[in-house]
């Protein structure tokens, strides 16, 4: 199992099951030595079934501080969200900039509530969700990409406009020194699925970890844990890495996420 995983949810999104020391608990029972929650960021408009709303935030931010004291000699807890870029959210995103220890963008929309990653299927959308992670990482608004390929979900083929969102997103990551993530969230754990062009998992996909091992961008593994018990296997995990099995991949290893999370905070715009 892998030492670090930042990209934990809890009970407050309402798709994720178990208490906050539950996670922790099994985190440590995995041999974790970090843990970072990241549970999908609120807005102001209510979304149940998605997110957290806006007025469980307290309440997630103090539970986590004193899980973080209280398991401190075990585990070194970090509290983060998953965050879209919506330039319309741009005052809770920046509360959240300068509350948390760190960020991962999780782009599930292009714009909020609205034209969902899960329901890609041309190439205008996935240029536009490019360029929403672009100017994410223009504004130092995140610290890693979660699940970089999550718009194949339904995409029917690998087609030219997905290569090329692999090759800009692997600029993007290398320009501004962007961790891009191996997920190993829903994209395996709901099994391979038939596409036009063939069999595959939704996400990670093995033409994006080629562009990415071919420019050499840092990548990092994430979990994407919605159940405690998610710690306790490596299916999921072992899927992913068999998608990329052979590739010169640069796994970040030993990679101090919230130090260099606290550096990119000051660049924040
Ligand atoms: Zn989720
Ligand atoms: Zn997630």
């Amino acid at each position: 199992m892998i030492k670090a995983n930042y990209h934990t949810h809890t009970a407050r999104c309402g798709h994720a099951i178990g208490t906050d020391e539950e996670y922790v608990q099994a985190a440590i029972q995995a041999g974790l030595t970090t843990l970072g929650f990241s549970d999908h960021a609120a807005y102001p408009t209510p979304c149940p079934g998605l997110r957290m709303n806006i007025e469980q935030i307290p309440d997630y931010y103090q539970s986590i501080r004193s899980l973080q004291d209280k398991y401190a000699s075990q585990i070194d807890i970090h509290l983060g969200m998953e965050v879209e870029y919506y330039p319309s959210q741009w005052d809770t995103i920046r509360e959240y900039r300068k509350t948390l220890d760190y960020i991962i963008l999780g782009q599930h929309n292009l714009t909020i509530d609205k034209d969902s990653v899960y329901e890609f299927d041309n190439k205008d959308q996935v240029g536009r969700y490019v360029t929403c992670l672009e100017e994410a990482c223009q504004h130092y608004m995140c610290d890693y990409i979660a699940h970089p390929d999550v718009f194949l979900w339904k995409y029917p083929r690998i087609d030219e406009s997905v290569l090329n969102a692999a090759e800009k997103i692997a600029d993007i990551s290398r320009y501004y020194d962007i961790p891009l993530e191996l997920n190993c969230g829903s994209g395996v754990r709901t099994g391979k699925k038939e596409y036009l062009d063939g069999e595959r998992y939704a996400y990670p996909t093995r033409e994006f970890f080629e562009i990415f091992a071919k420019k050499k961008c840092p990548i990092i593994i994430g979990l994407d844990i919605h159940n405690p018990q998610h710690f306790l296997t490596e299916e999921n995990l072992n899927r992913a890495l068999s998608v990329v099995e052979g590739l010169p991949l640069n796994f970040l290893t030993d990679y101090d996420l919230v130090s260099k999370a606290k550096e990119r905070k000051k660049l924040f715009w």
